[in-house]
């Protein structure tokens, strides 16, 4: 066995002794790819050892990152955990960056991301920021943060909604240099330190066209940036089809929402926070419920998804083409039903509801904590209460949660403490709960999928809303008409082993 894990048996004998090397592929991209680099001391070839296929694009980086040909060979997880562990102590990436410099380029188009762009850019800031969106693209990262500390930069990935630590760049001069080159791609003023810029650029990954949206934020120790990643091809993935099913729905919720997606005319309102894939449920139903025989229009910010059949319209707010002018005009093109892609100002919503109440159905999402909460948002935009109550048929209100990790799920029992706070019995339920693993980035999850509480208006509902009757009152009268919360639903999602009681906490509050 221990043959099995000595480096010198999977490398060719001719070219030995072969050494790790965690100096030129630091320990955070090889506990990323779970793949170790050896070099042979004689010929200076370098053979990634990975516990997984290689992917070509990954390869075509990583000589890029590396400039020199790299070879893979797949090995034994064991040997590869083996090894990793011996480069435990070094933890330090990139560190050739310090002497950077970054040159301006500021042409229109998108900036082709590849292996080929990389190894071109002479600057290593450059490709510092290159092999980091891409890694985060790999990763599927939503948001890619570059926070400033007193010493350099720390960059972070939120995965599946939680952030995760994945390099530290030394020198504050880099840590400067990353953000410039980043307001450089969104054409913002680089001498502006003192005030946030938004922005957004575009790359060119694989052949497709990745939108990113940027933030800069002034610090104490200099700015942060946060760039969110919108790629198209990711809601393409959920499941290779977009349906209620492949997000995670329960079949109750499932006929609910397209039953509501049938109504002639009202509001079907989507809420959560963000990052909890409102707009994709929509895109879902929409996706769904579209036979062709009715004309559907969406005015969205931006379009992240294009369905065939449905005329879309991106906001273009450079332009003035704003949600509510754009809502106007799409209300003059004989829609039946209407996506507004967010629902964020009065004007909006006032359009909004008035379509609603016209004949047309009209989805959108809303920023709220919980269903009963966007009827408080509308109070707040001045909306008259009777008119927002008669138009809204019904309010779904979401969170993604993390799925244990079905590789390394591990049956346990949680103490009496735990048993009792959320009322359940010992030997009820099987509980599992991920060790972490290859699969998972040692996590312990893999995948996320949507629980949701669904509020049905009726003509009961909205009377006690519209008389201003008491909050504890209505949601009495939503539970006797079968409205489940949302924390009920969770904690019935961790009895059946598919998430945690951490998830759970992350997600919910405790009402
Ligand atoms: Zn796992």
């Amino acid at each position: 066995m221990s043959e099995q894990l000595s480096l010198q048996d999977w490398l060719p004998k001719e070219q030995g002794p072969w050494a790790l090397d965690f100096e030129a592929w630091p320990q955070a991209q090889a506990q990323r790819w779970r793949a170790v680099l050896a070099v042979s001391s004689s010929s200076g070839r370098k053979m990634l050892l990975g516990e997984r296929e290689a992917d070509a694009m990954l390869l075509q980086s990583v000589e890029a990152r590396l400039q020199s040909p790299v070879r893979w060979l797949r090995c034994d997880a064991a040997a590869v955990t083996h090894w990793l562990g011996a480069g435990e102590a070094d933890f330090r990436a990139l560190s050739d960056v310090e002497e950077a410099v970054v040159e301006a380029d500021s042409s229109g188009d998108a900036l082709e991301l590849s292996a080929l762009a990389m190894s071109e850019q002479a600057s290593p800031v450059v490709r510092l920021l290159n092999a980091t969106l891409y890694d985060a693209l790999q990763d599927g990262a939503s948001d890619v943060h570059i926070e400033c500390t007193l010493r350099g930069a720390v960059i972070r990935f939120r995965v599946d909604g939680v952030m995760s630590m994945v390099r530290t760049v030394e020198g504050a001069a880099v840590a400067e240099q990353l953000v410039s080159r980043l307001k450089v791609m969104s054409e913002l003023d680089i001498g502006e330190r003192r005030l946030p810029q938004d922005g957004r650029f575009k790359l060119k990954v694989q052949g497709r066209e990745v939108d990113f949206r940027l933030s800069i934020m002034p610090s104490v120790f200099g700015e942060d940036a946060v760039v969110r990643v919108l790629d198209r091809a990711r809601i393409e993935q959920t499941g290779g089809s977009l349906t209620l099913d492949a997000l995670g729905f329960q079949a109750d919720e499932r006929a609910a929402i397209r039953a509501q997606a049938r109504q002639p005319h009202g509001m079907l309102l989507v809420t959560g926070p963000t990052g909890s894939g409102k707009t994709t449920t929509l895109y879902a139903t929409l996706a769904e419920i579209h036979t062709g025989s009715d004309k559907i229009i969406t005015i969205e910010d931006p379009v992240e998804y294009q369905l065939a059949g449905v005329v879309q319209i991106p906001v273009n707010e450079k332009k003035g083409l704003t949600f509510s002018r754009g809502l106007r005009s799409i209300l003059r093109h004989d829609p039946d039903r209407v996506m507004v892609g967010e629902i964020r100002d009065p004007e909006t919503a006032q359009i909004a509801v008035q379509a609603a109440l016209t004949g047309h159905l009209v989805f959108s999402t809303v920023h709220a904590n919980n269903a009963f909460d966007v009827i408080g948002r509308f109070m707040h935009m001045g909306l008259d209460l009777y008119n927002v109550v008669s138009a809204l048929n019904a309010v779904l209100a979401q969170r993604l949660v993390r799925l244990t990790c079905k590789h390394c799920a591990r049956p346990y029992s949680p103490d009496a403490v735990t048993l009792t706070r959320y009322g359940l019995k010992e030997g009820e339920h099987q509980f599992l709960r991920g060790e972490g693993c290859g699969h998972c980035r040692g996590t312990g999850y893999k995948g996320r999928r949507a629980v949701a509480e669904l509020l049905k208006l009726d003509d009961g509902l909205r009377d006690l809303i519209a008389a201003r009757a008491p909050m504890s009152q209505i949601k009495e009268a939503a539970r006797a008409r079968g409205m489940k919360p949302l924390r009920v639903m969770t904690l019935q999602a961790v009895c059946r082993g598919e998430t945690t009681f951490e998830e759970l906490e992350r997600v919910t509050l405790d009402e």
